[in-house]
């Protein structure tokens, strides 16, 4: 089969790869001219199955509504975008109940753990070098209400496959050194061992470059503008440089793939929410955390990516716009430097590349991965705050979708969009 897949972020490429590993004819269309230059740029970095907990989790709707307005609220609604994410608040809370917030979690887990299997095991067929490094990842609280709160829902998530372990104040300045002037402040962590981080960016591009290397025909800097479709069956991809006839098709375009779609009269149930990360070298910093430390009640995580350090954070809804806030950067570095104050002797914010993405979140948590009811139209997006955690196991899993093989996991619930054809 030629099959066209439409996006070339951490998701869409992996689904390539696979898709071509699978004896596919396989195009990759991007409007960027390089793979992961939108929200798989500069994510966290953390490959993370101790972050698969979605958004809209009990309590959450009353919380947006009290911050609603604040500039300093963990996630951030802005007015202007009420009117346009009605329908998707909507069952962003119906999502809320404490049995759906559990369910939605575990699909998110068998989905991490497959993936990190698959991205390990790319990476030990491709040599793809990209700052990978796995001594797991440090997430500290600062009361023990929320370190009992956070250890209640993990231990649950331990009885599927994730493994954690509850640490106190002194054993988190064990693990990294660079908490010791704050470690008063924090009432423990949870350690998870299994975490691992790396960038991106490079490892998608890197992935782009094996696919290209194995016959996959990357069509880099050109705009999908729609799919063309005929007697419910797909046509064709049309871009601003021509028409690309397919067998089948996947959208991965992250949060674009709602708009893209709307032109063929399908619904995908995906916002934009908006994040912030700070990237700056290490360089003379050599007290720098080595270990990627999330911290809770300051809602920023601090991540070593090779010789760079990354900051991130931040959640507000604000439709398509990438202009990352100012006020928000400023909250991100303000909060990073309270619980390393070593940090404001080493960090330049004129050296600094302070950057903003979309990440896809869809109403569940979960991504919508499956077949449109255009046969041949598939959807691998909505990947949330997890995308690069799921982009291999998401690839995998949607050529396994595609050719009808037992992927050997639950596919996450259909959400309306997609046949629940293969769960
Ligand atoms: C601040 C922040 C921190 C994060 N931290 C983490 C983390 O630590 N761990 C984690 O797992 N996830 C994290 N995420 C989430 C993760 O980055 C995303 O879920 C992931 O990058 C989404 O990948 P994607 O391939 O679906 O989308 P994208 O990377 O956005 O890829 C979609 C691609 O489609 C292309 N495209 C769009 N429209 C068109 C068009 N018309 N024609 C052609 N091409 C088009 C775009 O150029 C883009 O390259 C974070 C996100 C943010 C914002």
């Amino acid at each position: 089969m030629t099959i066209v897949v439409l996006g070339a972020g951490a998701v869409g490429t992996a689904t390539a790869w696979y898709l071509r590993k699978a004896g596919h004819a396989v195009v990759l269309v991007e409007r960027q001219t390089e793979a992961a230059m939108e929200t798989s740029w500069g994510n966290g970095g953390v490959i993370h199955a101790s972050e698969v907990e979605p958004w809209s989790q009990p309590g959450m709707p009353m919380k947006i509504i009290k911050w609603l307005g604040k500039e300093n609220a963990p996630l951030l609604l802005r007015f202007g975008a009420i009117p346009h994410m009605l329908r998707w608040g909507i069952e962003f809370a119906r999502n809320c109940t404490p049995q759906k917030f559990r369910e939605n979690a575990k699909s998110n887990l068998h989905l991490a753990l497959h993936s990190l299997k698959s991205l390990q095991e790319i990476g030990a067929e491709t040599g793809i070098n990209y700052d990978r490094a796995t001594r797991g990842v440090l997430k500290i609280y600062r009361s023990e209400e929320s370190l009992d709160g956070a250890e209640r829902s993990t231990a649950f998530l331990a009885r599927h496959g994730l493994l954690y372990e509850r640490v106190g104040a002194e054993r988190c300045v064990e693990l990294e050194p660079a908490l010791k002037s704050t470690a008063s402040t924090l009432a423990g962590a949870l350690y998870f061992a299994r975490d691992e981080v790396g960038d991106c960016n490079k490892f998608t591009q890197g992935l782009a470059a094996a696919c290209a290397a194995r016959g996959v025909q990357c069509r880099f800097g050109e705009v999908v503008q729609k799919v063309e479709t005929s007697g419910g069956c797909v046509q064709a991809v049309i871009t601003d440089k021509g028409r690309i006839a397919a067998d089948a098709v996947v959208v991965a375009m992250g949060s674009f793939t709602a708009p893209l779609l709307s032109k063929n009269s399908i619904r995908v149930p995906i916002y934009p929410v908006k994040g912030v990360s700070i990237t700056f070298a290490r360089a003379d910093w050599d007290t720098a955390p080595s270990l990627p430390v999330i911290d809770d009640s300051k809602l920023f995580g601090l991540v070593p990516i090779g010789d760079r350090m990354r900051i991130s954070g931040s959640a507000e809804i604000t439709g398509y716009d990438t202009t990352p806030a100012a006020a928000r950067a400023e909250a991100i570095i303000g909060n990073a430097s309270f619980t390393f104050p070593e940090m404001r002797r080493h960090f330049d914010l004129s050296n600094s590349r302070v950057w903003a993405g979309l990440r896809p979140v869809s109403p569940s948590g979960t991504p919508i991965i499956g077949e449109t009811r255009i046969r041949g139209l598939w959807i691998n997006a909505g990947h949330g705050h997890l995308g690069w955690t799921l982009s291999c196991g998401s690839g995998r899993l949607i050529a396994d979708l595609i050719d009808g093989r037992d992927p050997g996991i639950p596919v996450p619930a259909p959400q309306g969009v997609v046949a629940s054809r293969g769960a």
